[in-house]
């Protein structure tokens, strides 16, 4: 396995049909993707782990962890009708690879109801997300990645850059810190009046956070 050859996987599976913008469904490009679960794989924090893919969508982030050989995946995601996407996309990789992978679990939630955060996710070696940025329900990315760094000592995020300040503030008053930022650019739906463009670039950085020793 390679990081190429694994972006080629990624770029095969199935995306939403029918996105809910409330939701915020926006797909991670499968070469982002690729990028930051090379960087946790080399760095040893996927292969025989336990790994949450929260706010899981059709999967790509954890069906990724288990091409590379994570123990366990857990899948949070709140819209049922990703399931089936998931157990396809899952299913589709089996074959492609012709073996099996580890266990995962799907579980359906909110993960912005309940008051204890802890309580609400379930624990893991190394969180992975690309939550909601926050464009349609107010700080919900707020809420993914204090729950993303409750739930493992390792954490890989995806977030609209503008809001590097602020959510580092957060994350190092939540006893951690920013290993690295990985750049990138998304073509996402427009959400604002003054788009012109239908689909428009926005600057989006994954995360590395871990927790400090
Ligand atoms: N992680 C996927 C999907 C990103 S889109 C990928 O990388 O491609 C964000 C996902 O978060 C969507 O699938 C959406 O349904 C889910 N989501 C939004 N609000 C949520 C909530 N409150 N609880 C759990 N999942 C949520």
């Amino acid at each position: 396995m390679s990081r190429a050859t694994l972006a080629i996987l990624l770029s095969r599976l199935r995306l939403f049909t029918d996105p809910k913008t409330r939701l915020e469904q926006y797909p991670t490009p499968s070469e982002a993707a690729a990028t930051i679960l090379w960087d946790a794989h080399t760095r040893g924090l996927i292969e025989g782990k336990t790994v949450l893919d929260l706010g899981a969508g059709t999967g790509i982030l954890g069906i990724g962890a288990l091409i590379l050989g994570a123990k366990k995946v857990i899948f949070v995601e709140i819209d049922p009708d990703a399931h089936q996407f998931i157990e396809e996309n899952l299913t589709l990789m089996k074959n492609e690879l012709e073996r099996d992978f580890g266990e995962w679990e799907i579980i359906e939630k909110d993960i912005t109801i309940e008051s204890d955060s802890v309580a609400r996710v379930p624990h893991a070696d190394l969180t992975v997300l690309n939550p909601p940025f926050g464009t349609k329900e107010k700080h919900v990315d707020i809420e993914f990645l204090s729950l993303a760094v409750a739930s493992a000592p390792e954490v890989y995020s995806f977030h609209k850059t503008i809001t590097k300040n602020y959510l580092l503030g957060l994350v190092q008053k939540n006893g951690a810190h920013l290993v690295q930022e990985f750049p990138f650019s998304f073509a996402l739906p427009a959400t604002m009046k003054q788009h012109t463009k239908n689909i428009h670039k926005v600057a989006i950085s994954c995360f590395h956070i871990a927790r400090n020793a």
